[in-house]
């Protein structure tokens, strides 16, 4: 004592679903000139027997309130307190004194009590703990379900946090017992409006399944180690939060029989990071949570919407989702339904894929309707833009004295102008894929197929010049031009084109090469 070697390390307490820092809890140790570091395990059973424990903590505790005067505003400071010290009545006027000599808000103090220490002297901890109450301080209940009466502790003092022991933490990833008192421990927390803390938090999986449980906050070497009061700092920098990457073993067998209010925030740790809007109703159909990404698709805050009803939220929607909703409240899942929203002034039309589920309690009544919400307005857009666009094709090739023809992205004819038929009297269903060639000279018909296969491969334009049979059994000229269509990609998905018929053009061209070649014209340099 006398060398100052008693001094505090600190480690961070994070908030699971964000990764802020949400406080430090300090951690005793002795910095011994021969022995190193000594653990608090060793040394503050000997301070408490040898009544030294008093003196031990007044100096921890200047020197962790000195250090914390850094903690940026709203971080707590947490403290450990030996059960001796809940049997002095004037302990809460120490640790004011303590935080008010640098000026900490002593609404930023969390005083941890262990279960032991209650069961010592009820009475004193009662008036104690009410007095640190009083004076602003939170209270955590520490190592919970590892001491004794844990239930009538939880309801005798005003406790604000609950922290999980680390030994329940440690295995819940291996052991379904672990997991289950884990679950209703964080279920009891809830239910009391405590928050919840677990301690021991060493790997990213048990993150996860914490926030598939609805744990608060989490402690351990994953989010850091107690650190030294020169590397606080660094200690409370936040975080990435852990993403649920949704293939974790804890999913496989996780228990889902809990109370429907802890269900709730299973869901809610999926929530926020879900590709989709998501919501849970209560049988009377209102909004018991609902995340970001449907509040924004309803342009009303996440706050408006909760406890109240869908047809107060969404009455243009209602008529058209009541039935699925009365379906699902009688036990359906009803998945995968279209919901149209006609246009507003401020959107356009919108499309929606909606799946209802029914949630069940343990003994197989509806508590409520799980919604999931896809927005496929782009789709449908670009469906019926394709579609547009194939009529408005179709229409342009009744009408044309041209041959406009359509090639799918294998060089298959999938449609021919009815002109076609007309003149070669081939049915539309014999010119299909490659059956046009036949209606081709046979002396055209190799390189005609070649010009597409060419095409094909290069995306060129298909260009070619080739005689067609018509039905009175003549043959004329054609000229067939196409070009690539291709989708968002950039793959081409189909081949548009027409044929002209060329043939006086030819003819007028043949006749003039061979007045030509009698020297009766002279051929022209570009002929
Ligand atoms: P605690 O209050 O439950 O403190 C948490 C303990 O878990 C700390 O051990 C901490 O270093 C350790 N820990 C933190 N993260 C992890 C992790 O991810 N994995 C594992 N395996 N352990 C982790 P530490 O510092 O040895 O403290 C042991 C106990 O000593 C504390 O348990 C607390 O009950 C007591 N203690 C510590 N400082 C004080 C103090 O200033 N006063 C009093 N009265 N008791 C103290
Ligand atoms: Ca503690
Ligand atoms: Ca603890």
């Amino acid at each position: 004592m006398r060398n100052e070697e008693f001094v505090p390390f600190f480690q961070p307490v994070v908030a699971l679903r964000t990764g802020e820092v949400a406080g430090v809890e300090v951690l005793a140790r002795w910095q011994h000139a021969n022995l190193g570091v000594v653990p608090p395990g060793v040394f503050i059973p000997i301070a408490e027997q040898d009544g030294l424990i008093g003196g031990v903590t007044a100096m921890l505790m200047a020197k962790a309130f000195a250090a914390a005067a850094m903690l940026p505003d709203p971080q707590w400071l947490a403290l450990n307190v030996s059960p001796h010290l809940l049997r002095d009545l004037a302990f809460p006027k120490r640790i004011r004194e303590a935080a008010e000599a640098v000026a900490f808000p002593l609404n930023r103090v969390v005083i941890e009590i262990t279960e032991s220490a209650l069961l010592e002297n009820l009475d004193h901890a009662q008036t104690i703990s009410r007095e640190l109450k009083a004076q602003g301080c939170r209270l955590a209940l520490d190592d919970f379900g590892t001491g004794y009466s844990s239930l009538l502790h939880l309801q005798s003092l005003p406790f604000d946090e609950l922290k999980v022991d680390r030994s329940f933490v440690g295995s819940m990833t291996e052991r379904r017992e672990s997991r289950k008192i884990v679950s209703a421990v964080v279920g009891l927390g809830q239910s009391l409006g405590m928050e919840t803390i677990a301690e021991g938090v060493e790997t990213e999986e048990q993150v996860e399944m914490l926030l598939l449980l609805g744990c608060d906050m989490g402690q351990g070497w994953l989010f850091g180690k107690p650190v030294p009061a020169e590397q606080l700092c660094d200690a409370t920098i936040p975080r990435p939060p852990v993403k649920l990457r949704l293939t974790s073993s804890c999913w496989r067998d996780i228990s889902w029989n809990s109370p429907p209010g802890q269900r709730l925030s299973h869901l809610q740790g999926l929530y926020e990071g879900a590709p989709a809007g998501l919501a849970f109703l209560s049988p009377d159909l209102r909004y018991v949570s609902i995340n970001q990404q449907l509040a924004e698709m309803h342009d009303t805050p996440v706050q408006e919407h909760l406890g109240r009803l869908v047809s107060e939220i969404i009455p243009v929607l209602y008529p058209q989702i009541e039935p699925h909703l009365r379906r699902a409240l009688a036990g359906d899942s009803v998945t995968a339904v279209e919901i149209t929203q006609p246009a507003t002034e401020r959107r356009g039309a919108q499309t929606f894929l909606v799946s209802y589920l029914p949630a069940f309690d343990e003994a197989g009544e509806v508590v409520g309707i799980s919604v999931a919400i896809v927005d496929i307005t782009p789709r449908k857009r670009a469906e019926a833009a394709l579609r547009e666009s194939e009529d408005h094709y179709r229409h342009m090739v009744e009408l044309n004295p041209q041959i406009p023809w359509v090639l799918d992205d294998k060089g298959m004819a999938t449609m021919i102008s009815p002109r076609w038929q007309q003149i070669t009297g081939m049915s539309e269903e014999d010119s299909r894929g490659r059956g046009f060639i036949n209606a081709l000279h046979p002396e055209d018909r190799e390189r005609v197929t070649e010009v597409i296969e060419r095409s094909l491969r290069t995306a060129e334009p298909i260009d070619v010049e080739c005689r067609m049979r018509t039905s009175g059994g003549e043959w004329r000229w054609i000229r067939s031009r196409g070009a690539p269509r291709r989708d968002e990609t950039g793959r081409i998905i189909r081949w548009y084109g027409s044929a002209d018929d060329i043939d006086a053009h030819k003819r007028l061209e043949d006749e003039l090469r061979r007045r030509a070649d009698e020297g009766r014209i002279p051929r022209s340099e570009s002929d």
